[in-house]
């Protein structure tokens, strides 16, 4: 069954055509730069990559070019549309009414535009590529994979914020979490790996490190705690997000230096994390410049790892122990050092990295523990269009 996965941003759409059960991407790639002059399209057929440039005004037109692709007579990967089964869209907020994948109804696409106000960056565009993939693709099945589904196990007292009741039961204020895809994905990949090789893997931290970070504590495959909260910025150390921090510091940057609500906002999603400590945005080259002594990087780098070390302290009291921690996503599977200052004085818990598994990784899944560990530490790239195809595959074949 052909699965065509989508994810729709405000100005990007990435896709993957995956069969299933089988797991084969046939062609992936990334519409990018939608209404601007010029657009672009990558496409990609097993090695084989092609760009184009040309204007594309819209989602719609972004998805027909996709087509021209898939269906080229020479580097196509399939005949006619209708040989598209169903398509899985990203969708990032579900909100408290979405644990698991749906198919999409006139009722569901309603329910995700009016969680649009928790996710106002991602919902409505993910609701464009709904409506436009509904269009060009009409007898496909289209189905919601939620971001936040993963989350929805969570027990009551992790989920809630200690402020009063009437706004969780008016308003819906609590934690719902975020890149819960990439973390059931790895949670499942640690899951069979772990039993694979005769270890325990009840007890997990899944630590995503990407533009947006957060990490998970994990029982028996189900999420008990997480960083990320109502929104998207609490928790981690993030490329432009702060992670936690004091609220009174919103107050005093609103009351005595006279910010606007949305200005604060502003600094604390796109002014602060790694960029707001460095003025850099990328790790690699936070990682050079602290290499050639630059102060703020290191310091950006150790409170970046320090961050991490307390989740994980706090996480594996959570979770009474810790079988495996598992690190994932850009910085998480590429950045040997993030990963070693994590691990650093962590024997009390029995987290001890081998140096030289850790700077050289295997394909796939890595473990890169020492052999007297007690706590495995795996690299596991994540893929979150894998785990969307096989969600969707799941829900069919129901
Ligand atoms: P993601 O959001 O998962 O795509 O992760 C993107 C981030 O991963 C980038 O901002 C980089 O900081 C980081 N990254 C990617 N490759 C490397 C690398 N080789 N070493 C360190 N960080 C990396």
């Amino acid at each position: 069954m052909n699965i065509l996965v989508i994810n729709s941003g405000s100005s990007s759409i990435k896709y993957q055509l995956i069969d299933m059960p089988s797991e084969i991407v046939k062609a992936s790639g990334l519409i990018e730069r939608i209404g601007e002059s010029i657009s672009k399209i990558t496409y990609k057929k097993s090695e084989e990559k092609i760009t184009a440039e040309l204007p594309i005004e819209n989602h719609e037109k972004g998805l027909s070019e996709m087509n021209r692709f898939l269906m080229h007579a020479e580097f196509g990967v399939i005949n006619n549309i209708n040989e598209i089964h169903a398509v899985g869209h990203r969708v990032v907020h579900g909100g408290k009414d979405f644990s698991g994948t749906v198919e999409i109804t006139d009722e569901i696409k309603e329910k995700i535009k009016s969680l649009s106000v928790l996710a106002p960056l991602h919902n409505p565009n993910n609701l464009i590529g709904i409506e436009v993939a509904e269009k060009i693709f009409p007898k496909a099945k289209q189905l919601g994979v939620f971001d936040t589904a993963f989350f929805q196990e969570m027990p009551e007292k992790a989920f809630r914020y200690a402020i009063p009741n009437s706004f969780f039961v008016e308003h819906d204020i609590r934690v719902y979490g975020f890149h819960g895809t990439s973390h059931k994905f790895v949670c499942e990949q640690a899951i069979s790996f772990l039993s694979e090789h005769k270890w325990p893997s009840r007890k997990l931290i899944t630590i995503h490190l990407g533009n947006g970070c957060s990490i998970t504590a994990i029982k028996d495959g189900i999420a008990l705690d997480h960083s990320l909260g109502f929104g998207p910025s609490n928790g981690l150390i993030m490329g432009t997000r702060s992670g936690d921090i004091d609220q009174s510091v919103i107050f005093y940057l609103i009351d005595q230096l006279g910010y606007s609500p949305q200005e604060v906002n502003n600094v604390i999603q796109k002014q602060s994390g790694m960029f707001g400590l460095t003025g850099y945005y990328d790790l690699r080259d936070i990682q050079e410049k602290a290499k050639s002594g630059d102060k703020h990087c290191q310091l950006a780098l150790d409170m970046n790892a320090y961050r991490i070390k307390k989740f994980i302290g706090a996480y594996a009291s959570v979770l009474n122990g810790v079988d495996a921690i598992v690190f994932t996503a850009g910085i998480g599977e590429n950045s040997s050092i993030i990963r070693q200052m994590v691990c650093q004085e962590m024997q009390y818990l029995g987290i001890k990295l081998n140096t030289a598994k850790n700077e050289n990784l295997q394909n796939g899944i890595s473990d890169i523990s020492s052999d007297d560990a007690k706590v495995k530490i795996l690299v596991i790239p994540t893929n979150e269009e894998l785990e969307i195809a096989k969600q969707s595959y799941g829900l069919l074949s129901e």
